[in-house]
């Protein structure tokens, strides 16, 4: 972590404002609930990649552990090996560095448990409490029931122990197919909460998992694998979005049946000498955002049908993505933290994103001039070979920033939005026969316009008013202030301007046929054969500038080379999106 990202961290954290979940370990610890334990886990399912609303969830379970001297834990829940891969694995663990946590030790994966889990299911069977059904998952839908009317029991909810034990066993052994059988809790299928209806804990997929290869053709659902998996691990609190409230009762009912003494002895405290209790589910809003879609099912649909460049797009709310667009860790983390934690859904605004960035970048950005559109300027009065050493401050309000030398010769470029020949009211610029200043540098006139056959205008002859460096020009007012590059010494670049990548509020609302629909045309300009002033480019470079008068930027990694080095727009120096 660099010190401004430190800084704005402790900043942070100084000022974290309190939430009900930060209030309820507050109470917890006050009355000494977990032996004065915090534990606290990031449980993504590796699917796809991290996007912003789990950076909220990051973001929490890490802040609350550290502010209490807990751990956070980062596991995988990694049960449905169909639709994961270990590049996400590699994806969520690299982004959870990236944004400053430190996970508790090893990495930990609900497949690592999968022996326990099973153990566990045996005993639920010894205990009466599950069984092996054979109905099909359309019949098991049927039987299920609705909101308004209780389910049936299947016919196989009164086998025996010793046949329910022998087909889990064969189950386990790959005698079946997929589908013909599957564990369920023998709960109550008239139950109010559908989830509490003899929900399926096992099911069979002859299919190879990421992590644990062939060894397994069954596979624990989400409900049976998560609970066991935080009491196996000790934590304490165990925070989740609020779609898992309906799912708490199961939650507890899983652990209240196991044999608790089982449970502790394979848990990482094991044998020690501390209070053993039982993880404990609470469930906040998730963060939603308007402009953008969350949804990881649309998300790789337009990663896969090439909507986007990829997962790490500089368009995608993905951490990845947001990386690569020049969001800084810090900035997320102040966004996080703003946004706050509570358990009522709304809906957040893009701009307060985009302002967490601005934020950060207007403060630790170091400033430098581009070019984007480029028209030479040659400087008449000055000798073929002029080349002078200016020195700008690399942050106007923060000297500590330093300074850089930025080189001024005969040619340079200005943009060519600086330069109008019919001026409209109120234009600050240069215009023909009228003055500007160059940023960092002397007062400039133009004295001619040069253009080719089709009257575009291709170069502006001016003349250098020497005496005006560091100085107001002698008599008379100069107002605008233009940047500029060396044409000589400047380095041509690409850009890519960013922009939101959808111009509705609300892309997957049920009134929009299809999010593609509404995808902003605009969201990504290139722009070839920009002027960026050198030092951009040296090796020690900051990663992230502020291109005076253009916005933030940073180089793409990802696609640039040697010879076309690549700048993306992070954002716009100012909110163009409020109304
Ligand atoms: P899915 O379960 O559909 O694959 P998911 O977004 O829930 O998608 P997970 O990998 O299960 O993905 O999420 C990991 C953790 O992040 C969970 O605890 C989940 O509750 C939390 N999370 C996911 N989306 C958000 C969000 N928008 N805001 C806050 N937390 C979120
Ligand atoms: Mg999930």
């Amino acid at each position: 972590m660099t010190e401004s990202e430190k800084e704005s961290r402790s900043v942070a954290h100084a000022v974290a404002p309190s939430n009900f979940i930060r209030n309820m370990i507050a109470e917890d610890l006050a009355a000494d609930k977990h032996g004065g334990r915090v534990h606290t886990r990031f449980p993504p399912e590796p699917n796809g990649y991290l996007h912003i609303g789990h950076a909220k969830s990051i973001c929490l379970n890490f802040s609350v552990a550290a502010e209490n001297k807990g751990h956070c834990n980062l596991r995988f829940d990694d049960t449905n090996p169909a639709k994961e891969s270990q590049e996400y694995v590699d994806a969520i663990k690299d982004n959870i560095k990236w944004l400053g946590f430190e996970w508790h030790g090893e990495v930990r994966y609900s497949s690592g448990y999968f022996e326990y889990l099973y153990r566990f299911a045996v005993q639920l069977i010894e205990n009466g409490l599950a069984y092996v059904d054979s109905l099909s998952p359309d019949e098991a839908r049927e039987y299920r029931g609705t909101l308004t009317e209780p389910g049936k029991n299947s016919p196989d909810r009164g086998r025996s122990i010793e046949d329910n034990l022998e087909l889990f066993e064969r189950m386990r052994a790959g005698e079946f197919e997929d589908a013909s059988y599957s564990l369920r809790a023998r709960i109550d299928m008239a139950a109010p909460n559908i989830n509490m209806r003899d929900p399926v804990l096992y099911r069979i997929r002859h299919i190879a998992h990421h992590q644990t290869g062939d060894q397994w053709c069954i596979y624990p659902t989400y409900d049976y694998t998560h609970c066991i998996s935080d009491a196996i691990e000790n934590i304490t609190h165990s925070l989740c979005t609020l779609e898992f409230e309906d799912h708490r009762p199961l939650y507890d009912w899983i652990l209240n049946n196991l044999d608790i003494a089982s449970l502790r002895e394979v848990s990482d405290l094991g044998k020690q000498d501390v209070k053993y209790v039982l993880p404990q589910q609470t469930e906040f809003a998730k963060l939603k955002l308007n402009y953008t879609i969350m949804g990881k099912r649309n998300l790789k649909e337009m990663v896969d049908t090439g909507v986007v460049t990829g997962w790490d797009d500089p368009r995608m709310p993905t951490l990845a993505g947001m990386r690569r667009r020049g969001f800084t860790p810090a900035s997320i983390r102040n966004f996080c933290e703003s946004v706050g934690v509570s358990r009522s859904e709304s809906i957040v605004d893009m701009s307060m994103l985009e302002h967490a960035i601005r934020e950060d970048l207007d403060r630790n950005a170091p400033r430098a001039m581009c070019v984007l559109k480029p028209l030479k300027v040659s400087l008449e009065n000055l000798d073929e070979g002029h080349r002078e050493i200016l020195s700008l401050q690399n942050h106007p309000k923060n000297e500590l920033m330093g300074r850089r030398d930025v080189p001024f010769t005969r040619d340079i470029y200005i943009d060519r939005a600086d330069f109008e020949e019919e001026p409209p009211a109120g234009f600050k610029r240069l215009v023909a026969g009228g003055e500007v200043r160059l940023r960092g540098s002397y007062v400039i006139k133009c004295m001619d316009v040069v253009k080719d056959a089709n009257g575009e205008i291709t170069e502006l002859k001016c003349s250098v008013d020497k005496d005006t460096l560091g100085k107001k020009p002698e008599g008379r007012k100069v107002k605008g202030v233009i940047h500029w590059v060396s044409a000589s010494e400047g380095i041509p670049i690409s850009i890519r301007l960013y922009d939101r990548l959808f111009n509705v509020e609300n892309p997957e609302s049920k009134d929009i046929e299809d999010y593609r629909d509404c995808l902003n045309p605009n969201s990504l300009i290139e722009v070839t054969g920009s002027i960026v002033e050198p030092s951009v480019l040296n090796e020690s470079a900051s990663p992230n500038f502020q291109f005076e008068r253009e916005g933030y930027f940073c180089i793409d990694h990802k696609d640039s080379t040697e010879n076309d080095p690549i700048f993306n727009r992070t954002i716009t120096l100012r909110d163009s999106w409020s109304a």
